[in-house]
């Protein structure tokens, strides 16, 4: 399919006036067509059909004329990835708690399925009732990523929708965006209707209470359909006035005469000219998803899952995640558990996954992972904490977490190799803390450490990539001490600027850099054969750097890519990059201006409208002591230093729920495990 011209059979579409029927509010609806029984004779011909198939285990199947309001969510990726993601699975819960409400999924069909459907004339579906997209109210789609652009417009129109906004219709659902790549929403703006900054608890139900109340108003004035009275566009003025909604259809990009963009204004009456993001305050309030779907077939991640907290302060400078998400929101230990003992018995996962952005860093840690290794003592079940922080402390932790099971591997993640480099991102770890911390780790038992690392970070020196593969090979000489058979892995990928965080305004490494770069960490290493090191391709940086800071002039070269075949762009198995280069080519997009330029601190940026809570003067400043190597501590063990995020916000941020005692963070005082708390008990009693 790749580099060849997309042939387009449309799917079967009812008539306007059909389509507006299955539309109506409640009983008053016609039910959609269900496409089962003509997907159900394709699934032989194609590869993983159960992922198509539903019926989980959790999943939940509303009468079409139960509902006022009806969204598909959506995962722009295949089931096996898109099936385990929180967020989905969250605003599917919510919503479909409300008796109004009715919300399905859908994901992205593999290209052999994709085929088929058009050849058959099945458009996007739902995984619940094979329902089709064009039928539902809200296309609800979360973007953790960039790299699903291509597939959001593929499902736009295989689900017999226009991919493009303007020329949808009253009886076309609204295409919403979430998660973190629609903090710049711009490389989408002709074909999203709105996209939501922030978290999606409390918004979900805000834009479901605005579609309801839009439904009804139609209702009660001209006869359904007949186009007499409200229209999409007085729906999305409404929307626009949903805190947390962007409308970019209200919006003008104007540029300067040498291309640099001057500013997005507002062009429609009452949509704002800074628009906030969504913050809710209290994750106690919001105990989703408890009733976890147990997907049909292999997923990425089998396990059920629990986030401990939302956000992070450590104040990592290449890290969007941890920049957008800010303050950090910690669950109640006593919640935690419950959450997990009621989610193994209900969906007999045994493995257990307590996730955040760096999960070792709640603050009662320790004894929530005593209290579970506890409970799950002697069981099947076994536990995870997707920590990467480099001290003794994750090693002590891992410890307690592995009590059912073997020692196997722990990953660290320094980030950089030289303690410059670390100085530069605020990775505050030092070589001696990393070595010491592999050493206490090889010590207790561990067999295998996995260390990850990016190359191509601002102000970076060929001496640093250097650093990268000499950290490697001291890990290494350190793990050969302690056993012939133990290993480490050296894990390097090419870092890609991202929006909302200081290294915005950074020069993007091109792929030939970053090979050469690459080729450098080989080199290096190269006599070291039980020393392994997996890297990314270089080239995957470039389509994601581009749409990361790209501004609204790139929409036509993701059109024009999705036009030529592209789909999947994050995956091995689908080269896009050909056919992006030849889409940038057709639609004059400079990949080099938009990717490979340093910014100046005056240079208004594409999502400068947007408000992710960060103030751009502090991200500059930030940005600034990045470039003169100075740290900065985590602003939940420090004073804090006014990033703009928490005015306003009524969170108890400096202090957790074990009490008041803060674990330690820099692990550069630590004297090895030893130094540490070694008992849980000294943990909970605030030693
Ligand atoms: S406003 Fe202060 S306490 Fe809040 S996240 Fe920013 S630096 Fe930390």
């Amino acid at each position: 399919m790749l580099g060849t011209a997309r042939t387009v059979i449309a799917p079967a579409r009812l008539d306007g006036a059909e389509r507006a029927e299955v539309r109506r509010p409640g009983a008053a609806a016609t039910a959609p067509p269900s496409y089962w029984d003509a997907l159900e004779p394709l699934l032989p011909r194609v590869k993983k059909p159960a992922q198509y198939v539903g019926g989980e285990h959790n999943q939940v199947v509303t009468g079409w004329g139960s509902a006022e309001t009806r969204w598909l969510l959506c995962y722009p990726d295949t089931y096996e990835v898109g099936q385990p993601n929180q967020g989905i699975q969250i605003l599917y819960e919510i919503l479909n708690e409300r008796p109004t409400a009715l919300a399905e999924r859908a994901y992205a069909p593999w290209t052999d399925l994709e085929a088929l459907q058009r050849e058959h004339g099945i458009p996007t579906f739902s995984l619940e009732s094979h329902r089709p997209l064009w039928a539902f109210d809200v296309f609800g789609v979360t973007l953790p990523h960039e790299l699903g652009h291509t597939n959001l417009l593929n499902l736009l129109d295989l689900g017999g929708i226009s991919h493009r906004s303007d020329r949808r219709t009253i009886d076309d659902p609204i295409v919403v965006v979430g998660g973190h790549a629609a903090y710049n929403p711009e490389p989408l703006a002709p074909f999203i209707d709105v996209a939501v900054m922030g978290d999606g608890e409390q918004v979900a139900i805000d834009i479901d209470d605005c579609v309801r109340a839009f439904k009804r108003d139609r209702e009660a004035g001209a006869p359904w359909g007949s186009g007499t009275q409200l229209t999409r566009h007085d729906l999305l003025v409404r929307l626009a006035a949903v805190e947390g909604c962007y409308v970019p259809a209200f919006y003008e990009a104007r540029y300067h005469e040498d291309g640099r963009l001057r500013q997005v204004v507002p062009i429609q009456k009452g949509a704002p000219s800074l628009v906030p993001k969504r913050t809710i305050q209290d994750l106690e309030e919001w105990q989703y998803p408890r009733k976890q779907l147990v997907p049909m077939t292999e997923t990425v991640h089998e396990r059920f899952s629990v986030e401990i907290f939302r956000g992070c302060t450590r104040g990592c400078r290449f890290c969007q995640a941890g920049m957008i998400t800010r303050p950090v929101r910690e669950r109640r230990p006593e919640t935690i558990q419950k959450l997990v003992e009621e989610g193994v018995k209900d969906t007999g996962f045994n493995e257990v996954g307590l996730l955040s952005l760096s999960s070792a860093d709640h603050s009662a840690i320790a004894p929530i992972a005593r209290d579970l290794a506890d409970t799950y003592e002697g069981t099947v079940t076994s536990l995870s904490l997707p920590s990467t922080r480099v001290d003794a402390f994750n090693v002590t932790l891992s410890n307690e977490l592995a009590r059912n099971g073997r020692r196997t591997g722990l990953t660290f993640a320094p980030e950089a190799g030289s303690d410059r480099m670390r100085a530069v991102i605020n990775k505050m770890v030092r070589e001696e803390d990393l070595l010491q911390t592999a050493e206490i780790a090889f010590s207790e038992g561990w067999r295998h450490i996995k260390l990850y690392f990016m190359v191509g970070l601002p102000t970076e020196r060929d001496e640093d990539v250097l650093a990268i593969a000499e950290l490697g090979i001291k890990t290494y000489e350190l793990a050969r001490k302690h056993g012939k058979a133990n290993k480490v892995t050296i894990s390097v990928g090419g870092f890609v600027p991202k929006p909302h965080t200081p290294f915005q305004w950074a020069p993007q490494d091109s792929p030939e850099e970053i090979k050469r770069k690459l080729t450098m960490i080989r080199q290096t290493i190269k006599h070291h054969s039980g020393l392994k090191l997996r890297t990314n391709d270089p080239e995957e940086g470039v389509i994601e750097g581009l749409l990361a800071r790209g501004d609204r002039r790139v929409a036509p070269a993701v059109e024009r890519a999705w036009q030529l075949g592209a789909r999947f762009d994050g995956w091995h198995e689908m080269p896009t990059l050909p056919t992006w280069r030849q889409a940038m080519d057709e639609t004059d997009v400079d990949l080099a201006w938009f990717s490979y330029r340093e910014r100046d601190e005056k240079e208004a940026l594409p999502w400068d409208h947007l408000d992710s809570g960060l103030e751009k003067s502090w991200l500059w400043e930030d940005w600034e002591d990045a470039r003169s190597d100075k740290q900065l501590d985590d602003c939940r063990w420090s004073a804090c230093y006014d990033c703009g995020v928490c005015p306003g916000l009524s969170i108890e941020h400096d202090t957790g729920y074990s009490g008041g005692f803060q674990l330690p963070v820099l692990p550069s005082n630590l004297g090895g495990s030893q130094a540490l708390p070694t008992t849980p008990e000294r943990y909970a009693a605030g030693d």
